[in-house]
């Protein structure tokens, strides 16, 4: 079919040999967040060669660069997540780390390295506005907690990720409207966005007692039997919830105790707490974490809450994803691309994004496999690197077209629940929260707070 977009799509198919080589190598070096300096200096050099200048984060991988049109717009962000997951039983894990893309971001490195190299060819910014800033985004899978809370305490990271820490250190500043495409192997059709998907609080609740010997408990407080009466209320809870917060609390038991003839002096307990809206959360974790107090207090044990921010939720841009949806149309014909009704209940960072900015956050088929799992692979990289980059070319033009018409519209009518950085960060920095829950009195009386 010929279409005005055509060139667009043969600049990106053109790619095809540089991206190949992208993935094959990201594939091969996989590393798991804030740990990517191989991708990190793999990539750097391919940019370079293609005559870009990057701004790099620094002490963690990740960079981004800019294209400008030369004409006046606004700037449309396409970014790529650098990191792998670990999944040992995975066959292809690296043996040492056991990191693997079992979730497929080595697929979106390439495809925006493509989309790179597509927009320096001759004629790819004709007709044009704005810039395109093109992004390699670290630390996506919220993984590897307590590594990422000693680089927090460091001062290395002041979140645990990747756009989040990027959107605190300046490196989104002068951003839009941003989008990327996510590896697949779960949609129907080639190219596929929902509406959003919950964001989520990570907690951590450490319950205090009074170890003695087991077989003279009497003037011991069991911190198992506070974990565990703090599980039952939580579960209480739930009849609660409202259906369209989508709440989800999901506890484990992470420190159960020491030895079986002590009675368990401290227990932890390791949850998230997922919902569709910021409020849904702050207003699930309240009571969540009203839930260990009391429960600690009714067996005269203690508990630490420690409270921290996993992502927040995404809420795609509806106009800005059905133009992405249209583009992916015309890149891979005709019926290829849905956007979908349903709410996805996992999570990403780049939720925080779109309480910022207009998101189109899509994924595109050609992964076979679980997701995160064992028998994950990136089976058809033609399809989830060089379609993709086709797809992400289209968009860029049609976005940016005619003035950038389509996308000043966008942002115009975009209202974010964040209005500055400062604004989020401090949204942020006020889910981090450490308490002791209980002050006991002298006398029948006690203290709580949560
Ligand atoms: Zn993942
Ligand atoms: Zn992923």
């Amino acid at each position: 079919m010929e279409n005005k977009y055509q060139n667009a799509i043969a600049l990106a198919d053109k790619q095809r040999e540089l991206i190949n080589r992208a993935w094959d190598y990201l594939w091969k070096h996989p590393e798991t967040g804030y740990k990517e300096w191989k991708s990190h200096a793999y990539l750097k050099a391919e940019y370079e060669k293609l005559g870009y200048t990057l701004v790099e984060a620094g002490d963690i991988p990740g960079f981004y660069t800019e294209i400008d049109t030369g004409r006046p717009g606004p700037t449309l962000l396409v970014m790529a997540e650098l990191d792998a997951l670990c999944v040992a039983t995975h066959p292809e894990c690296d043996p040492e780390t056991k990191a693997v893309h079992a979730c497929g971001h080595c697929c979106q490195s390439a495809q925006v390295l493509g989309v790179a190299a597509a927009l320096k060819e001759p004629g790819a910014l004709d007709g044009l506005s704005g810039k395109i800033r093109l992004m390699e985004v670290p630390a996506e899978e919220a993984i590897e907690i307590a590594w990422r809370e000693e680089l927090r305490k460091k001062g290395t990271i002041r979140y645990f990720g990747g756009k989040q820490e990027f959107v605190a250190r300046g490196m989104m500043d002068g951003v839009d409207l941003d989008t990327m495409i996510h590896s697949s192997s779960g949609i129907k059709n080639r190219v596929g966005a929902s509406p959003g998907q919950n964001g989520f609080l990570i907690k951590e609740l450490t319950f205090k007692g009074r170890s003695v010997h087991a077989a003279g408990p009497t003037k011991g407080i069991n911190a198992l039997y506070a974990a565990t009466q703090a599980l039952g209320a939580i579960n209480s809870l739930r009849e609660t919830f409202k259906d369209d917060d989508h709440i989800r609390v999901h506890p484990i038991i992470t420190k159960g105790g020491t030895v079986v003839n002590a009675i368990p002096e401290e227990v932890t307990v390791e949850s998230y707490v997922r919902g569709a809206s910021v409020e849904a959360i702050m207003a699930a974790n309240d009571r969540v974490n009203r839930a260990a107090a009391g429960a600690a207090l009714s067996l005269g044990a203690n508990v630490t809450i420690c409270d921290r921010p996993g992502y927040l939720p995404r809420h795609n841009d509806m106009e800005m994803t059905q133009i992405a949806m249209d583009a992916a149309n015309i890149a891979l014909g005709e019926g290829s691309a849905v956007l979908g009704t349903k709410w996805g209940t996992g999570s990403s960072d780049i939720g925080d994004l779109s309480m910022l900015f207009p998101t189109a956050y899509m994924h595109i088929s050609g992964a076979t496999g679980s997701s995160h799992g064992a028998n994950f692979d990136v089976s058809d990289t033609e399809a989830l690197c060089v379609d993709a980059a086709k797809v992400q070319m289209v968009f860029i033009r049609m976005l940016l077209e005619n003035g950038a018409e389509r996308a000043k519209k966008i942002v115009a009518e975009f209202k974010p629940l964040y209005k500055t950085k400062e604004e989020y960060c401090a949204a942020m920095d006020a889910m981090t929260h450490d308490c002791d829950a209980i002050e006991y009195g002298e006398e029948k009386n006690a203290t709580v707070k949560w």
